[in-house]
């Protein structure tokens, strides 16, 4: 990996760095405090120049470019984006805290998103209807929707602009991005990479700075047609209410509450890989985390056990050094409440098994793995999105009771199961309420998949083909041929015998 040193940064407008007008942001490694990049807040000054580029570009360079054109240049920026691969890894890595390793996978999955991208931006259709009458057709369009706000969280942050704006572009939107002030780099340099690639300037706009300020300030923009938002619930709500006041099309990607489901009759060595896998990766930060462990009773002690010993062996601490599989938490006010559910967990009853275990160092601050036994649905452990290493275990004996126990949140973005009965497996897949449901597998997700949550895990789809149809509408378009014959008002006034 190239290790490259820390970096100013300014916004990216119409093809070029511009500097924004706010206040000067700092943005250190959560791991050690190392300073990794600047730039400034964007102001109400900035976000409409950014905006009002992107309208123009829509209008005059992109919504007009051939399909073929698109893919063109999605398929280079895909290139582009794997050749500064080692680039964006150390800036994703260092902002974020993440392991180095995991940071280039993420960006290498990134790119073949931007890849599948490509070929999507030549295949968007609409539909013929050849059954009308023999002088009468129609046909429905999709039509890109316009300038599209985006705005993307801390925790994956160039997988998750990965999988809006090249389908955004694919469909003949324009955009302005605002990625979390926490880990903007990436999305930054995308400006950049784009350039590369032969994006017509202003057709992405890059603004940085909070969310608070530049953030809702990009939702409010009479000039934005669609707010495509990932994050937590509570802002994608308001996000919703803010769209709703503009009558803006809205696309959001929230929290969840995951339940992976183990059965006694699973492959247990893989379950345990996956379990480990999901409830551990990013450091447990993830929307996706299998944050409840549902365990079928018979085998709930050993698998527990196991679980418990595999996770005591995490590494935990500044990603830079070796070994370090679980880097820091990404902010005090997250670490403070980590902290506090530790607490709550310990207060309801539930068995602390593993970790509960904290330290600020170096500057850095790190929890450990933590697992919960004797959970119980109602335990705020079991119900809330925690966003750090804490599992919940719950146990059941049925498969009923584990879908009634998974079915069990507000959330449904992804669930799992572990099972060797195909008929335990088709059930589960009909009756749990998620976006995702994963059979003796966890957090795959190739391009040609949808993604997307239902409750309060969130409303539209992206990637896959549905990811491009998200920034579209459809316009219909009828032809009548054979002359037009007046209805009744027409007649009416006589209009027949004309
Ligand atoms: P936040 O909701 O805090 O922030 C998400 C984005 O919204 C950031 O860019 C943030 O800016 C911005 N923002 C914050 N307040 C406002 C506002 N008032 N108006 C406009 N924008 C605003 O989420 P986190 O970044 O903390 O990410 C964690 C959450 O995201 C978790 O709940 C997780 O489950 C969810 N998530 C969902 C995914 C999914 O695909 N379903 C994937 C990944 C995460 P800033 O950070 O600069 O303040």
């Amino acid at each position: 990996m190239i290790v490259a040193t820390a970096r100013d940064f300014r916004n990216w407008i119409d093809g070029a760095w511009r500097e924004a007008l706010g206040r000067q942001i700092e943005r250190r490694n959560p791991g050690n405090g190392a300073l990794v990049s600047r730039f400034r807040d964007s102001t109400a000054a900035d976000v409409n120049v950014a905006v009002a580029t992107a309208k123009t570009a829509f209008r005059t360079k992109w919504s007009g470019a051939t399909g073929a054109e698109r893919s063109a240049v999605l398929a280079r920026a895909a290139d582009a984006i794997r050749r500064r691969a080692g680039e964006l890894a150390f800036f994703e890595m260092a902002e974020s805290g993440k392991p180095a390793r995991q940071a280039r996978l993420e960006i290498e999955r990134s790119s073949m998103l931007w890849d599948y991208a490509a070929t999507q931006a030549r295949s968007l259709t609409g539909d013929s209807f050849g059954q009308l009458g023999a002088t009468y057709f129609a046909a429905t369009i999709r039509e890109p929707l316009g300038v599209a706000a985006i705005i993307t969280p801390w925790n994956f942050p160039f997988l998750i602009i990965s999988q809006k704006l090249p389908f955004a572009l694919a469909a003949g939107c324009a955009a302005v991005v605002k990625p979390s002030e926490l880990t903007s780099a990436t999305t930054l340099l995308l400006g950049e990479i784009l350039k590369q690639a032969g994006l017509p300037d202003g057709v992405v706009n890059i603004v940085a700075g909070s969310g608070a300020t530049c953030g809702d300030l990009l939702l409010r923009h009479p000039g934005i047609d669609m707010i495509s938002f990932t994050g937590s619930t509570k802002v994608g709500k308001h996000a919703m209410r803010v769209g709703a006041d503009g009558m803006k099309k809205v696309s959001l990607e929230l929290g969840g509450k995951n339940a992976q489901i183990v059965m006694a009759d699973a492959d247990l060595d893989s379950a345990l890989d996956a379990a480990l896998h999901g409830a551990f990766l990013n450091a447990g930060q993830s929307c996706n985390q299998g944050s409840r462990l549902l365990l079928q009773s018979s085998i709930a002690a050993a698998f527990t056990r196991k679980f418990v010993d595999h996770a005591a062996q995490l590494k935990v601490g500044d990603t830079q050094a070796d070994g370090v599989l679980l880097g820091p938490i990404i902010n005090k006010e997250q670490y403070e409440k980590i902290i506090q559910y530790i607490a709550i967990g310990q207060d309801e009853g539930a068995t602390l098994m593993l970790g509960g275990t904290y330290r600020e160092e170096n500057g850095g601050r790190f929890i450990d793995p933590t697992v919960f036994a004797g959970v119980k649905p109602h335990m705020r452990i079991a119900r809330e999105e925690i966003f750090g290493p804490i599992v919940s275990i719950l146990e059941f004996d049925t498969l009923d009771e584990a879908i009634s126990l998974a079915n069990d949140s507000i959330y449904g973005l992804s669930a799992g199961i572990w099972t060797g009965n195909v008929s335990a497996a088709m059930t589960a897949v009909r009756s749990l309420n998620a976006g995702t449901v994963w059979i003796n597998t966890y957090l795959d997700g190739p391009a040609e998949l949808p993604f997307g949550g239902v409750g309060e895990s969130g409303i539209g789809r992206e990637v896959g083909k549905l990811g491009v149809e998200e920034f579209t509408d459809i316009k219909t378009v009828q032809i009548r041929s054979g002359g037009y014959s007046p209805r009744w008002i027409g007649s009416e006034i006589g209009r027949t015998d004309a």
